[in-house]
Parts: structure tokens; sequence; C-alpha cells
């Protein structure tokens, strides 16, 4: 059983418990490490996303900055902590972020500066938004448009997940059926561009999350045993998330989901201290 998270949250961000508390948690489940990956989501026209509003009402506002120096602000002391507490703890702790990527060059460029100065140690690819004809859309505004802007949308955010895979930034894809949560893009239509995200993700080398937190909403996890076959096809190697927004959420239906997936004919599980090492977009390597 896999003992290690690499998808977590902390206050300050979005997460309900501190980065001690996590650690207490990880340490009683006898895990070897903890990954730290708080959100890294930066456009300059986040606060006039439809959804902004009811993010600012949901007290979600911290994990939204229209500019690099806000986020990066933020991450700095996240990380002067984790520098803190890596002196006296028996788990390694590392250095993540759930990054949203745009594929425009300020984004790319800011994005550049952001990570020489903060020096993470891992990176996760993931797509809450999806920009389309100027304006921000997150899964609640996709759900509320209209059919036709729906399917528009759903293709630009598989688009966006495949950019995302061939930058070359990050060490795994987070939730890849991400819109299932608000109930789309489960029909079979689908399965065509989920297989073309795959084999890019195929391409580029990168691993997959199996994120048991869609528990919460159905009898899997993200992505689908769909995708999971396909991810078993590939041979591409995965890793369990539990995308924990709090200490007790940490390793949640771990087990089912190993046990789902191999069902699915996955047996590809990334193992650190194994030849798989993850990948730091610094160029180091962790893991061996
Ligand atoms: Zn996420
Ligand atoms: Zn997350």
């Amino acid at each position: 059983m896999q003992k290690f998270s690499l998808h977590t949250h902390t206050i300050g961000f979005d997460g309900h418990n501190s980065e001690e508390e996590m650690l207490v948690r990880a340490t009683e489940l006898g895990w070897s490490h903890i990954g730290f990956s708080n959100h890294f989501i930066v456009h300059s026209q986040i606060k006039e996303a439809p959804m902004y509003q009811y993010a600012l009402k949901g007290g979600y506002n911290n994990i939204y900055s229209s500019s690099f120096d806000e986020v990066i602000a933020k991450f700095e002391s996240h990380y002067q902590k984790i520098d803190e507490l890596r002196k006296t703890s028996d788990i390694k702790i590392l250095k993540g972020m759930e990054v949203d990527y745009f594929a425009t060059p300020e984004w790319q460029e800011g994005f550049g500066k952001a990570i020489k100065h903060l020096k993470p140690d891992y990176l996760i690819g993931a797509a809450h938004f999806i920009l389309h004809n100027n304006t921000l859309y997150n899964s609640h505004d996709v759900k509320n448009a209209s059919k036709p802007e729906q399917n528009q949308l759903l293709h630009r955010y598989w688009q966006n997940e495949r950019a995302a895979a061939q930058s070359g930034l990050f060490t795994f894809m987070a939730h890849l059926d991400l819109m299932k949560k608000v109930g789309l893009g489960q029909e079979e239509v689908w399965a065509k561009e989920e297989a073309e995200t795959i084999k890019v993700i195929k391409q580029s080398g990168l691993m997959v999350e199996l994120n048991t937190s869609y528990y919460k909403f159905g009898d899997e996890p993200y992505p689908s045993r769909r995708i999971m076959q396909m991810l078993a096809q590939e041979n591409i190697p995965v890793l369990l998330s539990d995308d924990a927004h709090a200490a007790s959420q940490l390793g949640n239906k771990f087990t089912e989901t190993a046990d789902l997936a191999q069902q699915n004919g996955i047996n590809n599980f990334y193992q650190p201290k194994s030849s798989n090492y993850l990948k730091y977009t610094n160029g180091k390597s962790f893991g061996r």
C-alpha cells in the first residue's frame, strides 16, 4: 500500500489544517513522506471570472491570484515553514504545487520566474479553468453554460490537458476527468478526447494520479474506469492521491482505489526509491 501522498492542501490556501497537523497525521499513518501541493492559480483576469464572486463567499479567494507577485508571496511563507519543519521531521517533506497551466507567453514567462525563485520539488499539472472567448470558466460555470457551449468548453478542457502535458513542466497530471465533478464528459463520445490525451501523456513521460476525492460524489476516483483501462494499456505509471484538504483525509480510499485500478488492468504503481523517480522541474530527482 502506498505510504505517502503528494497531493495535499493546507491552511493559508484552501486546506483546513496546518502543515504541522498534516505531518502529525502522516506520522500516525506510518508514511515515509508527504508532499504539500497548494494551488498555484494565476491569471490576470481571474478576479473577473464568473465564479469569483462565489469563491469570495465560500472563502476560497486565497487560492486565486491575479499576479505572480501575489502567489509568490503566499508560497514563500509556506515553503519557509516547510524548511523549518524539515529540521525536526522524521518524515520526508516535499514542496509541491498544483498548477493551473495557461498556454500564453505571459503566463509561461511569469511561471518560469516564479519556479526559479521558489524552487519546488515537483509540480502537478491541473486545469480547473478553461479560457474561452476571453472568459475564465471553472467547472460550475461549464455546468451552467448552454449545451453547445458546454461541448465547446469540454473540448477546450481536453486541449488544455494536452497542452499542459506537452509543456514538460509537470511530474504528474491531476484528476484527468475533473468535469465529471459537475456530471459532464462521461458519455462515450468523450472517449476519443480522453484517448488522445492519454497518448500525449505517454509521449511526455508523465505519471497520472488516481485522485480519491471523487468518492464523495460517486463510486470511483478520478479518472474513470474507462480512462484507467487506457492508462493500463499504455502502461503509464500511476500514483494514489487523496487531494487532502484536511489531515483526516490523508490516505482516504487508497485501498479501494488500488483494488479498482488493478481490476482495470493497472499494475504500474509509482514507487519512490525505485528506478522510476520523480522528475524535478529544477533538474534534480527524488526517490533513490
Ligand atoms: Zn485540483
Ligand atoms: Zn488539489
